[in-house]
C-alpha cells in the first residue's frame, strides 16, 4: 500500500513544478513547522494505568493560526498525521479560509473505552497539547471517531488550564456550547453542494445513480442530504463489515436504525449484500468514498465505472489510481474541494465565537454554498484553462496562494 504522506509529498512536488515554484519553496513545504508527540497517562475504570499515544502536526501557519481535527482511530500514526495536515493547508487555502494547516490523532479504538475512560482520554490529550494550541496559534476540530461531546470536554478542560473562557479554541462544539447547528452536517452539506455543480457543469442528466463507501458522519449525512433529492437514486451503501446493494435504490431512512441495532448497514431489507471491493467498481453515475484513506489504488482503480467520483473521505484516492483514472476520463473532485465544508463551517464557528454574535442557519449554509461552488468554479476555470484535472487543479489554486503568503511575509 502507498504511504500516504509520500503521496501527498508526490502531489506537491508535481504542482511545484507546473507552477515553476522555487525549489527552496517547496523543501519548506515538505516538512511540518512543528511536530508535537505526546503520551497521555489515562486511569481505567479497573484502576489500572494506561498509556496512550497522541500526536500533533502543524504544518503551515503561512496564511493564519493552524487548524485541522482530531483522529481517534487504532491505525493512527505520526506519517498519516503529517500528511492530514498538508491536506489541511490546502484545503483552507483553497477556500480561501484565512487559517493555516494541523491534524491531531491519538492511537486508540474508542470502542473499547467506557464513556468516562474516552472523557479522561479526550482532557488528557488536550491537557498535553495546551502550550501549543489557543484561538490565534492552532484550532482544533473534530474527525474520524470524534464528535461534539468530546469537542465539548476539550474545550472545558483549555478553559479549566487557562482560566479564562475561551470559545475559539475549538471548533465543532456542541450547538449549546457555542457550536453551530450546522457543524455535523456540514461536510457533507458541502459536498452535496459541490455535487449538484459538478453535475451541472459536466451536463450530466438526472436521475443520477449513486454508491457511498462509509456510512458514519460524512457518508450518513450525504445519504440524508441524497434521500430528499430528486436528481439522485443512492443503489448502494457500505460500512466496515460490508455493503449493500439495491437497483431500485436504498430509498428508506430506516437503514440508521438498522445500523444502529445491528451495527452494520448489511442485512437492510430489500437490498442484496456485497463487498466493499464490488461496491467500488458498481456500474454507476457516482462514486462517493467517504470511509478512510486508500480506497481506489493501482490494483483496482481499473475497474471503476462511475463517471464521477466524489472524494467525501482524506486521501482515498492513491497517484496511481488517479493516473488510471484520468486515463479512463473519470472525473475526481478532489478531497481538498469536496470535504471542505467541515473546515468551512468550522471558520465560520470560529468567526462567530470571536464576535461573541451567532448567524441564523440559513445564513451559515448560504455563506457555505457560496464559498465552496466558488471554490469549484475557480478549480474548474484553471483545469480548462491550464488542462490539468481537478486535484491538480485545486493544487495549484492552493498552493499559489500558500507561496504568495510565504513570500509576502519574506519567509522565502
Ligand atoms: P466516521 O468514523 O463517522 O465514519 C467512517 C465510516 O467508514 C464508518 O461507517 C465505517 O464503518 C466506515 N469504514 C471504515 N472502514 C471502511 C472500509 N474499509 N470500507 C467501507 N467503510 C469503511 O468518520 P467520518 O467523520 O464520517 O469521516 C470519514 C472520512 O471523511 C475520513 O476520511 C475523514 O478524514 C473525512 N472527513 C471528515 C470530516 C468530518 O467533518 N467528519 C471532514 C472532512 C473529511
Amino acid at each position: 500500500m502507498e504511504n500516504v504522506y509520500n503521496m501527498t509529498l508526490k502531489r506537491l512536488e508535481e504542482c511545484g513544478e507546473i507552477l515553476g515554484l522555487q525549489k527552496s519553496a517547496i523543501e519548506y513545504l515538505k516538512k511540518p513547522q512543528r511536530i508535537i508527540e505526546v503520551s497521555i497517562p489515562v486511569e481505567m475504570d479497573d484502576g489500572s494505568l494506561k498509556i496512550f499515544e497522541g500526536f500533533r502536526v502543524q504544518h503551515n501557519n503561512a496564511r493564519g493560526p493552524y487548524k485541522g481535527g482530531i483522529r481517534f482511530h487504532p491505525n493512527v500514526g505520526l506519517e498519516e498525521v503529517k500528511a492530514l495536515a498538508m491536506l489541511m493547508t490546502w484545503k483552507c487555502a483553497l477556500l480561501d479560509i484565512p487559517c493555516g494547516g494541523a491534524k491531531g490523532g491519538v492511537r486508540v479504538d474508542p470502542k473499547k473505552l467506557s464513556e468516562k475512560e474516552l472523557e479522561r482520554l479526550s482532557r488528557g490529550y488536550i491537557r498535553a497539547i495546551a502550550p501549543f494550541i489557543g484561538p490565534n496559534i492552532d484550532i482544533p476540530a473534530p474527525d474520524v471517531n470524534t464528535n461534539p461531546k468530546i469537542m465539548g470536554w476539550m474545550f472545558d478542560e483549555y478553559c479549566n488550564i487557562k482560566g479564562e473562557i475561551l470559545p475559539s479554541v475549538i471548533t465543532g462544539k456542541p450547538p449549546n456550547l457555542f457550536g453551530s447547528e450546522v457543524r455535523e452536517i456540514a461536510t457533507s452539506l458541502g459536498g452535496k453542494y459541490v455535487l449538484d455543480e459538478i453535475i451541472a457543469l459536466l451536463n450530466m442528466k438526472p436521475p443520477l445513480t449513486i454508491a457511498i463507501q462509509g456510512f458514519g458522519k460524512v457518508g450518513g449525512g450525504i445519504f440524508k442530504l441524497l434521500l430528499n433529492d430528486k436528481k439522485y437514486k443512492v443503489v448502494a451503501i457500505s460500512d466496515s463489515k460490508g455493503g449493500v446493494f439495491s437497483e431500485d435504490g436504498i430509498n428508506d431512512e430506516r437503514i440508521f436504525e438498522h445500523k444502529k441495532n445491528t451495527g452494520s448497514v448489511v442485512g437492510f431489507e430489500n437490498t442484496e449484500t456485497i463487498t466493499n471491493k464490488e461496491l467500488l467498481s458498481l456500474d454507476v453515475d457516482i462514486l462517493i468514498p467517504a470511509a478512510l484513506e486508500n480506497q481506489i489504488r493501482e490494483d483496482n482503480a481499473e475497474e471503476v465505472k462511475a463517471k464521477v467520483i466524489l472524494e467525501l473521505a482524506n486521501g482515498p484516492t492513491t497517484p496511481k489510481a488517479d493516473e488510471i483514472l484520468r486515463n479512463k476520463e473519470i472525473v475526481v473532485v478532489p478531497d481538498i474541494l469536496a470535504n471542505a465544508g467541515g473546515v468551512t463551517v468550522s471558520y465560520f464557528e470560529w468567526v462567530q465565537n470571536r464576535e461573541g454574535f451567532f448567524w441564523e442557519k440559513h445564513e451559515i449554509e448560504e455563506k457555505l454554498k457560496q464559498r465552496i461552488t466558488n471554490a469549484l468554479r475557480e478549480v474548474w476555470e484553471i483545469s480548462k484553462k491550464m488542462k490539468l484535472d481537478l486535484r491538480t487543479s485545486a493544487y495549484v489554486l492552493a498552493l499559489r496562494r500558500v507561496v504568495d503568503a510565504m513570500r509576502a511575509r519574506g519567509w522565502i
